[in-house]
C-alpha cells in the first residue's frame, strides 16, 4: 500500500490499520507511536500531516532535518532523556531514523527527540560528550542490522546487548531500545521472522533499556506491531511516493 495524494485519508487509514494490528496482538493502539518518515517530503505536506494530528516525524539526513526544524519548529527534548510533550498546533517531535555520522552529532543533540541509529560505542560516546556539554541526556536506540546486509548500518544481533551495556556507562546517553529493518522483500510476511528476532533481543535487554522497539515501515508495519513494535516508521503510506 503506497499512500494516495490525500495525506488526511492516508493517515486515517494507517491509524485504523495500526489499531487493528494492535488489537490482533492483544495490545492497546495507544501504546504505538506512528513516526511519519518525512525524508524528501516538502514542509507543506508535513504541515498537512500535523494538521491531521501527527506529532512525530522521522528524518534521515541531518541537514534536511535541520532546515525543516527551522521552518516548522521542534519540541525541545527534556534534559532528562524523556520524550518531549507534543501538543496539537505546537512544534513536532523529530526522530533521527537515518544513519548518523560522527561529524553531524553536534547538529542532532538537543534537537531530536530520539536517535534510532546508534550502532557503535564511538558514536554513542560522541553523542554523550555533546549532550553532557549541554547538560542533557539524549535518548537513543541501538540499530540492529537484521539481515547482515552490507548496504545497511547497524550492529549484528549478537552485538546489540553488549553495546547497550557498554553505553550504560557513558554519561549523556540513555539507551531506550532497538531499531531494525528486515532486508527488502515485497512480501511483508517475510519480514516477520526478522521482527521476531529483534523482539527476542529486546526481551533479553535489561529492563532499563526496554522502552522502544522501532520496527515496521509502510509495507510491513502490521506484521511489526503483531511481533511487538511500539514505534512504526511510515513514509510513503502517509505521504505518497517520495520526490526524488
Ligand atoms: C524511509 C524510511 C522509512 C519509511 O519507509 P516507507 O517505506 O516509505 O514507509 C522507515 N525507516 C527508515 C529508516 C527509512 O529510511
Amino acid at each position: 500500500m503506497t499512500g494516495t495524494a490525500d495525506v488526511g485519508a492516508n493517515i486515517a487509514s494507517v491509524r485504523a490499520r495500526v489499531a487493528e494490528a494492535a488489537r490482533r496482538a492483544g495490545r492497546s493502539p495507544e501504546e504505538i507511536t506512528i513516526v511519519a518518515a518525512s525524508k524528501q517530503v516538502p514542509t507543506a505536506r508535513i504541515r498537512q500531516a500535523m494538521a491531521h494530528g501527527l506529532t512525530c516525524f522521522g528524518e534521515n539526513y541531518v541537514q534536511e532535518a535541520v532546515a525543516k526544524m527551522n521552518e516548522l519548529g521542534y519540541a525541545i527534548p527534556p534534559p532528562d532523556g524523556t520524550q518531549p510533550a507534543v501538543a496539537a498546533g505546537g512544534p513536532p517531535a523529530w526522530h533521527l531514523i537515518g544513519s548518523l555520522q560522527r561529524n553531524k552529532v553536534r547538529h542532532v543533540v538537543g534537537r531530536f527527540a530520539l536517535i534510532h541509529s546508534v550502532d557503535s560505542l564511538e558514536l554513542g560516546r560522541e553523542v554523550g560528550r555533546r549532550a553532557s556539554a549541554l547538560g542533557i541526556v539524549v535518548p537513543v536506540l541501538i540499530e540492529v542490522n537484521l539481515g547482515a546486509e552490507e548496504s545497511k548500518s547497524g550492529v549484528s544481533p549478537e552485538e546489540a546487548i553488549p553495546l547497550a551495556e557498554q553505553l550504560a556507562g557513558v554519561p549523556g546517553v540513555s539507551v531506550q531500545g532497538l531499531m531494525g529493518m528486515p532486508p527488502y522483500c515485497p512480501d511483508p510476511e517475510r519480514s516477520r521472522p526478522y521482527f521476531a528476532t529483534l523482539k527476542s533481543i529486546f526481551d533479553g535487554l535489561d529492563n532499563q533499556f526496554r522502552r522502544f522497539l522501532s520496527m515496521g515501515m509502510t509495507m510491513d508495519f502490521e506484521q511489526a506491531i503483531e511481533e511487538g513494535a511500539n514505534i512504526v516508521r511510515v513514509g510513503t503510506g502517509i505521504f505518497g511516493p517520495r520526490q526524488k
